[in-house]
């Protein structure tokens, strides 16, 4: 020990375990100086007249800044909070504090990028060095079989390679102690209302009572393999749109690094070895690899992925005055289409949707309605419970056509897709209730009910739920 002192920035990695800045902190100095900054940015209007976090993730990030800090103290630790621009309340910080080095997570989307770049510089003057570390995915940037200018721009070239070539490694311990300095002013955690929203209702149809934090996320680690082992159905059940474990519901611990993915990994690998190895506990590794794949997209092609035209050279076209009036019955689950309205009312509800829902309304957004991609990704970042810039606008610009792998042309039947994965009508039942007394014969497309069918089963059409806002034969031929 050489009595340094570390401050150590936490930002979407809200863990103690696998976490490298904190566990390199700690070997190195005698005293770490943890802190997190709520970024009062995040609160802004966007340009595309959406915020850029809602109250959904906030509630999510306040809980999970709780649970930290709880961690932390049981440790013999804190945690500083404040609320602010990060990159000069960090500086503050480091400057009263004398920290010798800043330690943190390196992020990959433009604006975070830029926040590290800042920091950096602001921090030279003081010399004080800031050492960002790669992580938050499961294999490291470092250990690519590839230079990230080489990545594949189609995701099976990916995964083919990293499976062949390279190796996910073994995880950071979780630290046993901590020495932070003896008073600091540690800061209170601010509430949803402080951060200008009203507090939140939980709807008793959500997937889950999802709640923020390390020990929640490590617990849905617990019960989704070893206590339920509803790993071993993922890839059977994995397109069902109710319940909580028809799929791992990971993402937004994930979003925030209340769980590592490497933690995830190796949990999985233990249970495969224990209990049962097939089909569905590897694709729960498939779809992680996704999640990496964009982040290593971002990396590759920085804040191109944000703009309308992708990663394309095309001039982009502007919205009229139609589309954003599509665009707000898209949001609000009135478009008519009662799989996409189900889907929407779901998200807008409770901050979550399935997979399959997020494909089925992003495709129909952008290639039925005909409306800006990033108006939907804008609005998706500011719901989102699991919102990453990474997930999100690759994901969008990817369905646009746009992103990465743009040959693939994904065009998703609205009526099929209804049909095959909510057959019996129960989604859409569950969330539009006015639909509630349909028959399964008018369930997918109310729209066909006669005056007579109408009155007998307490609807109209156009009244009491919208007539579609397109022509719906398009899908019906295709069907
Ligand atoms: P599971 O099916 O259990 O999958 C396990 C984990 O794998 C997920 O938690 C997630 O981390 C990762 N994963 C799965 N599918 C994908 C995918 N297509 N892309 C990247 N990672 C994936 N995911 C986010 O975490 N944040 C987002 O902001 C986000 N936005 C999306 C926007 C669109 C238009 C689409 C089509 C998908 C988006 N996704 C996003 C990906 C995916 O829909 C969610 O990760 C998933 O539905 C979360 O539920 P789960 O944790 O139960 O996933």
């Amino acid at each position: 020990m050489s009595g340094k002192r570390i401050l150590v920035w936490f930002r979407n990695d809200l863990r103690i375990h696998d976490h490298q800045p904190l566990f390199e902190a700690i070997q190195k100095t005698d005293e770490v100086i943890p802190v997190f900054c709520i970024d009062s940015r995040l609160f802004d209007q966007t340009i595309y007249g959406t915020k850029k976090m809602g109250a959904f993730r906030a509630k999510f990030l306040l809980e999970s800044i709780h649970d930290l800090r709880k961690s932390l103290q049981k440790i013999g630790g804190n945690l500083i909070v404040r609320t602010g621009i990060p990159e000069d309340i960090i500086t503050d910080l480091a400057d009263q504090f004398q920290v010798n080095a800043v330690y943190a997570y390196k992020e990959v989307a433009s604006e975070e990028v830029n926040l590290g770049d800042l920091l950096e510089q602001k921090l030279w003057k003081l010399k004080i060095t800031v050492n960002l570390f790669l992580g938050n995915t499961l294999y490291n940037k470092e250990d690519l079989p590839f230079p990230i200018k080489d990545l594949p721009d189609m995701f099976t070239a990916f995964r083919k390679k990293v499976e062949k070539d390279s190796f996910v490694r073994k995880s950071y311990e979780t630290p046993e102690k901590i020495t932070v300095p003896a008073s600091a002013d540690w800061g209170d955690i601010p509430d949803l209302k402080t951060l200008g929203f009203e507090e939140i209702e939980n709807d008793p149809r959500a997937v889950l009572v999802y709640k923020g934090g390390e020990s929640e996320g490590l617990e849905r680690l617990n019960h989704y393999l070893w206590n339920s082992k509803a790993v071993t159905t993922y890839k059977n059940t994995r397109n069902q749109l109710i319940g909580a474990d028809y799929s791992s519901k990971f993402s937004a611990w994930l979003s925030l690094g209340c769980i590592s993915p490497r933690k995830i990994y190796h949990e999985l690998k233990r249970f495969e070895s224990e209990k049962i190895a097939n089909d569905s506990t590897y694709w729960l590794f498939f779809e992680l690899l996704w999640r990496d794949y964009f982040r290593f997209v971002f990396k590759k092609y920085g804040n191109k992925l944000f703009r309308q035209q992708g990663l394309k050279n095309e001039k982009p076209e502007r919205n009229t005055q139609r589309e954003t009036l599509n665009l707000e019955r898209w949001k609000n689950g009135l478009t008519g289409i009662p799989f996409i309205d189900a889907n929407m009312r779901e998200l807008k509800l409770t901050g979550f949707m399935s997979n399959r829902g997020r494909q089925n309304v992003a495709s129909f957004l952008v290639k039925d309605l005909k409306v800006n991609w990033t108006l939907g990704a804008a609005w998706f970042e500011e719901i989102l419970l699991d919102y990453n810039p990474a997930s999100n606008w690759g994901n969008w610009a990817y369905i646009a056509g746009v992103g990465n792998d743009p040959r693939e042309d994904r065009y998703f039947n609205i009526l099929k897709q209804s049909h095959d994965y909510d057959p019996k009508g129960e989604y859409i039942r569950l969330w539009i209730p006015e639909l509630a007394n349909l028959p399964n014969s008018f369930i997918h497309q109310p729209h066909l009910l006669n005056g007579k069918e109408e009155e007998k089963y307490g609807i109209t059409i156009g009244k009491e739920y919208p007539s579609p806002i397109i022509d719906f034969r398009k899908f019906e031929k295709a069907y």
